[in-house]
């Protein structure tokens, strides 16, 4: 029996004011598993006046009791760090030992360092003459619409929820339809942990409506945002009628590069988890492999050898590492990019089947997909496909290397795998993207900023820049001279 949710508007538990729903699927086994609001105009309009009614109290508060609260609701989060992350997994089909040991703990961690360093934010005082005191001090932004993606329901809306509450903002939520679940548990959460009425509020439905009643909305001041490029670029287009501040947290196409001198066998494992965390579905994912010529065979085979010992399965079951890509019509989207690539002059190397196993025949399993001899041109190389599904590229020189990592639209991440630090370094100052890892891949911390450039979007998440992005830098300025006519007054006499 599907479970019955509601949306969170000015700290009550609402309906979609027509009575209508959508389902939530487990993508493990197509089966319904819980219905929410389909919400529409009419809630968006009631959450941003909720927002906006307990936005001057909560700003108003000390940082430090709005850290207290971010600490409270961190602790309630691994308080129900079970439940959560089996939530997580049924809506999202990824595996339970990654929601109970990663997506879970992160929340709660993320959370008690934005409440850690929220405290240490201050203005500056600026050396502008003696006959004035000119400061800066840092302010919330208003309400704030957080537009979340599928891909880690839970973590990517608390990277931005924390930190703009934390500032002294109130919150909009619209989190992805095909995964609302985790979202409307925290802030079910939030209110547990005495975070005010209307600061936190959840309304789901779909994009093109609720979404974008949100960007349009004058009375929002700032939307953050991570998904899909294209959404991304609607998203600017709407938010243009309102000059509106965005935070956009776009695709990615992400370049992993084995120099000549790499250690193979690292190499390997980097690329395993690299390729196929959250079965690819990360926009930081490596899905362009750049192997100089003289390992390339030796790291294919290898890659290939390690990418079959992953046991694919029920997302559930605590030994299952490959869950099911989360929906039916993203794993035909995959299904789509393997059959053009497999019609190329791409070598399929692994995969490009649907599972074999009867047992995962209802859910939407892609098998790790691996096509060799790739070249830049190819669909395959150029599209955020966001599965499993990588391809392999040889090259002869560094500046090679180079200019294929940066023949991308995108601007995201990308790796270098090398013996040689110094060559390292020298090479990731002229890869275009936001992250750049040596010998490592997809390893982020709450203390480094994420971001990308170029089609990858542009501000920052995580890090204490994530700060700025939620707040407002005003200048004030107070004479001290106490005379009325000041020199530069003569300009107009
Ligand atoms: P979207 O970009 O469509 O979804 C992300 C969020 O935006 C969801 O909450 C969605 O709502 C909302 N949204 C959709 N349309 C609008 C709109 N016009 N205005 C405002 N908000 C909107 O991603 P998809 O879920 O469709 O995934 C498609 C592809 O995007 C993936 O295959 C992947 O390539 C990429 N993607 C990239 C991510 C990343 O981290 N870089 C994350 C997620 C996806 P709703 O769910 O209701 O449509």
């Amino acid at each position: 029996m599907a479970e019955k949710y509601k949306a969170l508007i000015g700290g009550e538990w609402v309906e979609a004011a027509g009575g209508e729903t959508t389902t939530v699927i487990n993508p493990a086994n197509g089966q319904v598993i819980a219905t929410v609001p389909k919400c529409g105009i009419e809630e968006v309009n009631a959450a941003v006046s909720a927002a906006a009614a307990a936005f001057p109290e909560w700003a108003a508060k000390p940082v430090g009791e709005r850290s207290k609260l971010l600490l409270k609701l961190s602790q309630l989060i691994m308080a129900n760090q079970e439940s959560i992350a089996k939530l997580e997994t049924m809506e999202h089909g990824s595996p339970i030992r990654k929601t109970m040991n990663f997506d879970v703990p992160l929340c709660a961690e993320q959370l008690e360092y934005f409440a850690g360093v929220a405290r240490g934010v201050t203005g500056e005082t600026l050396p502008v003459g003696p006959w004035c005191m000119s400061m800066t001090v840092r302010q919330p932004l208003g309400v704030i619409g957080l537009i979340t993606p599928w891909n880690f329901p839970a973590l990517m809306l608390i990277w931005k929820l924390g930190a703009a509450l934390v500032m002294g903002n109130t919150c909009i939520v619209k989190p992805p339809s095909i995964a609302p679940l985790t979202a409307l548990k925290l802030g079910e959460l939030a209110m547990e942990a005495g975070i005010p009425k209307g600061v936190v509020n959840v309304i789901t439905g779909p994009g093109g409506t609720v979404g974008e009643a949100l960007v349009e909305h004058p009375g929002v001041a700032k939307i953050g945002f991570t998904g899909d490029t294209a959404t991304g670029k609607r998203i600017m287009k709407v938010a243009s009628d309102t000059v509106k501040q965005l935070g956009l947290e776009l695709g990615g196409k992400n370049a992993f590069i084995v120099l000549e001198d790499a250690d193979v066998d690292s190499a390997v494992e980097g690329a395993v988890f690299g390729a196929y965390f959250n079965s690819g579905q990360v926009c930081a994912a490596a899905s362009r492999f750049y192997v100089h010529e003289s390992l390339y065979d030796e790291f294919a085979e290898k890659f290939v050898a390690a990418s079959k010992t992953l046991k694919m399965g029920d997302p559930t079951d605590f030994a299952t590492v490959l869950g099911p890509v989360a929906y039916k019509a993203h794993r035909d989207k995959i299904d789509t990019f393997v059959e053009k690539a497999k019609k190329s002059s791409a070598k399929l190397l692994l995969g490009g089947e649907r599972p074999a196993d009867p047992a995962l025949k209802d859910g939407y399993f892609v098998s790790p997909t691996i096509f060799g001899d790739c070249t830049n041109d190819m669909d395959l190389m150029r599209h955020e496909i966001f599965g499993p599904v990588v391809g392999l590229c040889r090259f002869k020189t560094p500046d090679e290397a180079i200019a294929l990592a940066n023949d991308t639209p995108y601007g995201l991440s990308a790796s270098i795998w090398t013996k040689d630090t110094r060559a390292g370094l020298v090479m990731a100052s002229q890869i275009n993207a936001g992250t750049v890892w040596i010998n490592e891949h997809l390893i982020i911390f709450c203390e480094t900023p994420w971001g990308g450039c170029k089609e990858s979007g542009w501000g920052k998440d995580l890090s204490t820049m994530v700060l700025d992005e939620y707040t407002m830098t005003k200048h004030i300025y107070v004479d001290l001279t106490g005379q009325p006519a000041k020199p530069w007054y003569a300009i107009l006499k």
